[in-house]
């Protein structure tokens, strides 16, 4: 039985990898702002742990072809011990070819040039990087340590390293009133940096986190329903690069999939049908919305 330490995040788009567990919480000193995933503080996972558990996958009649490395930042723990995990697990598994993970941009900035190439060599690809927006003042506000000018610095590296990666995106996240310059802003930024996909979540608060607090009190207003989804479609309308553009998370206010530019105007459509409507509120976040617009689920 493959150990999880608690129930962590796990993106759908890995829902055929197979999970090892590297590490337990998020190295990053103090969580951001609206962070409530982790409840163990950070360490690392003992290799002998590990091994055991390649033993146990080796003897299953799957042979998943992409492992999935948990946690909070698993391609963050010290590159020496990161490379080493992954020769392991190519050492006992040969038929696992790829190897995704949660980073961070900074986590990334650390990482050589050189250890990016053996990280690439071995299969690292589409890495899953919690850029969330691409304006700094929201940024700052949700505790992000990266900024802007961060995301595509660090992703141009690991486009020359040959590392592909997903850019998760938070809409709503901005102050109410300032979704749609956080849009526009992200919307080149991400552009630039060129994804594979970008993943987009709808940002939920927790009460005890320090944004939560920030809500509870009054000093933060969030966005309504309204202006969530005109940020949404902002957003994805101002996507100049290819990619997939995936809205898949359960609790969105909505699903769909699809690649951008080609399954683009049926979203927009959808869209703008659900602004012209009186379905969304102009004045309060709801959390769930069961409105499946469209799109095609692409892999
Ligand atoms: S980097 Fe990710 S896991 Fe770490 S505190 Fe921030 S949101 Fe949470």
């Amino acid at each position: 039985m493959l150990r999880y330490s608690e129930l962590e995040p796990r993106p759908p788009y890995e829902a055929s990898s197979v999970i090892f567990e590297i590490s337990t919480g998020c190295s990053q000193a103090v969580p951001c702002n609206f962070c409530s995933f982790y409840t163990k503080s950070f360490s690392l996972r003992p290799i002998e742990e590990i091994e055991a558990e390649l033993d146990e996958v080796a003897t299953w009649p799957q042979k998943p072809r992409r492992a999935f490395l948990q946690s909070g930042n698993a391609f963050g723990i010290p590159a020496d011990r990161l490379i080493s995990i992954l020769e392991l697990i190519r050492e006992k598994l040969p038929w696992i070819q790829t190897f995704g993970g949660f980073t961070r941009v900074d986590d990334v900035r650390r990482l050589s040039d050189e250890q990016l190439a053996k990280l690439a060599a071995l299969g690292a690809s589409d890495l899953s990087i919690g850029a969330e927006s691409g304006l700094d003042e929201t940024l700052e506000a949700l505790g992000k340590v990266h900024r802007a000018a961060d995301i595509t610095e660090q992703c141009a590296r690991l486009t020359r390293a040959g590392i592909t990666y997903t850019l998760w995106y938070i809409a709503g996240s901005a102050r109410a009133g300032r979704c749609l310059e956080n849009a526009r802003v992200s919307a080149e930024i991400y552009s630039q940096a060129q994804p594979k996909r970008i993943f987009l979540t709808t940002l939920s608060v927790g009460p005890n986190t320090p944004l939560g607090q920030m809500v509870e009190s009054g000093e933060y207003e969030l966005s309504s329903d309204y202006e969530t989804v005109q940020e949404i479609r902002e957003f994805l309308a101002g996507i100049t690069c290819p990619t997939i553009f995936d809205c898949g998370q359960e609790s969105n206010l909505f699903q769909f999939r699809m690649r951008v530019p080609e399954g683009r105007d049926e979203i927009l459509a959808g869209l703008d049908g659900l602004l012209a409507g009186d379905r969304l509120s102009k004045t309060s976040r709801s959390r769930f919305m069961p409105a499946v617009i469209g799109g095609k689920w692409v892999r």
